[in-house]
């Protein structure tokens, strides 16, 4: 403490502690408060002759009291500051949060300094914790996250439909194709298309077209696995990738697709319409040099699915 300090100089600080916008507690080593600035009064709705004598576990039951005063405790033993930040914990105590605008936020986001007084012999006896409102900070980041996970989203995925683009979807079955490569897992692929598709929107119009294609989509990723690759491969061509799947149970799932897709009933001025997809069906074979055989084969055994009448689905040549 500076010689000339006095007790003006005091008063000053004070003024300076329960004016400034960050709560301001001092507590013993017992934890019992102390000090407890305007802030702190104000956000939790509690004075300081109230909280006077009552510890800060007393104050505020939700503070984790083992991890707080581990925390506390070591900061006091190496006399150096401790932090808790909103990003691993949002906050320490529950405070109102007033932050009209977004709506994101109920409680107050809080950054806390825990700083370790020395009294004039040189012990810790006191604990001071600072508490910054990083509300703002916090909801612009989590806003921002979500926007980026939101847009990342929207990259890898067709417009129309939800599936994965065709960029995307190349990309995931890249993937897969070297991840079959190194552990041998049976990995199958599934191409179809819609039947006479070129008729349905110069009867119906383009608008129910993309209807059927939106409709045909919606089964695919129903009877799809979590696991696997469903994508639009082009107008109304689509692709489904199913890992660890051998070629009799890409066979099936297309067989499943196929049926569902021609119960489909398609609601057009009171008239019922009904479309069906040709599928072929083809699995990964160690001696494939790249991913473009597997869906050269696939689209191949496709083609052979519309020569014989569609409706149905081809397995590839070599399966
Ligand atoms: P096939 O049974 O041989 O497949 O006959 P098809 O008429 O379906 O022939 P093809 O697959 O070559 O036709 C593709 C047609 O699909 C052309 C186009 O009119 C239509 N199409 C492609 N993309 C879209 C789309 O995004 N929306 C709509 N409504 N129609 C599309
Ligand atoms: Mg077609
Ligand atoms: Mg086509």
């Amino acid at each position: 403490m500076p010689a000339q300090f006095d007790i003006t100089e005091l008063h000053w600080l004070l003024d300076v502690v329960q004016s400034i916008d960050v709560g301001v507690v001092v507590m013993d080593r017992e934890y019992q408060i102390e000090v407890w600035n305007s802030f702190m009064e104000n956000h939790s709705g509690r004075g300081a002759d109230e909280v006077a004598g009552h510890t800060l576990f007393e104050v505020f039951p939700e503070i984790e009291r083992n991890w707080f005063s581990r925390k506390v405790e070591t900061a006091v033993m190496l006399g150096t500051r401790a932090f808790t930040i909103w990003e691993q914990r949002p906050n320490l105590v529950h405070f109102k949060s007033y932050q009209p605008i977004t709506g994101l936020a109920d409680e107050m986001y809080q950054n806390v300094t825990i700083l370790p007084l020395r009294s004039t012999n040189g012990v810790s006896d006191h604990v001071c914790l600072i508490i910054y409102d990083v509300t703002n900070v916090a909801v612009n980041k989590r806003q921002l996250e979500s926007a980026n996970t939101q847009l990342q989203e929207l990259a890898l995925r067709d417009g129309l439909t939800g599936l994965l683009n065709r960029r995307y979807w190349e990309q995931c079955l890249e993937r897969e194709f070297s991840r079959h490569m190194r552990y041998e897992s049976p990995t199958s692929l599934l191409m179809f298309d819609i039947d006479h598709f070129k008729k349905f929107n110069d009867t119906y119009g383009h608008q129910l077209g993309d209807e059927v294609i939106r409709e045909v989509s919606r089964i695919t990723r129903l009877l799809a696995r979590e696991t696997d690759y469903a994508g639009r491969y082009g107008g109304e061509e689509f692709a489904v990738l199913l890992p660890d799947t051998a070629i009799n149970g890409a066979f099936q799932f297309a067989e499943r697709l196929r049926t569902a897709i021609e119960a489909l009933q398609i609601d057009h001025a009171g008239q019922v319409l009904q479309v069906t997809v040709s599928l072929g069906v083809a699995s990964m074979k160690d001696n494939m040099p790249n991913h473009t055989l597997l869906i050269e084969a696939a689209d191949k055994a496709l083609y052979q699915s519309k020569e014989n009448g569609r409706n149905c689905t081809t397995v590839a040549e070599n399966d």
